[in-house]
C-alpha cells in the first residue's frame, strides 16, 4: 500500500518542519525575490510559516542572506520583507 506522504518543509524562522501547504514560500530567482503563492515559481525556495513570530525570527538571524547568500540585494531583501508584512 501507497502511503500519502505530506511534503514537509523546514521553515527558517524557527527552524521547525511543518506541512508545505502551511507555509510561505519565498522564490529566489536570477537576483529576485517572489512571494510565491501558488509553490510555482521559478528558482529556489525557502519556507517560512504563516506567523509574524517566525518572520521577525528569519529576519534576525538573516535567514535570508544565508540560504540566498550574495545573490540577492539587501534592498530586495528589505523588499520582500515589507511584502510579507502586508499579507
Ligand atoms: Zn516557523
Amino acid at each position: 500500500m501507497k502511503k500519502n506522504k505530506i511534503p514537509m518543509r523546514r521553515c527558517i524562522g524557527c527552524m521547525e518542519s511543518k506541512p508545505k501547504q502551511e507555509m510561505i514560500r519565498i522564490a529566489c530567482y536570477e537576483g529576485a525575490l517572489t512571494l510565491d503563492t501558488t509553490g510555482r515559481a521559478k528558482g529556489r525556495g525557502v519556507y517560512l510559516c504563516r506567523n509574524s513570530e517566525c518572520m521577525e525570527k528569519a529576519k534576525k538571524k538573516k535567514a535570508i542572506q544565508r540560504n540566498f547568500g550574495t545573490a540577492v540585494s539587501q534592498s530586495e531583501i528589505e523588499r520582500i520583507w515589507e511584502e510579507l508584512s502586508g499579507e
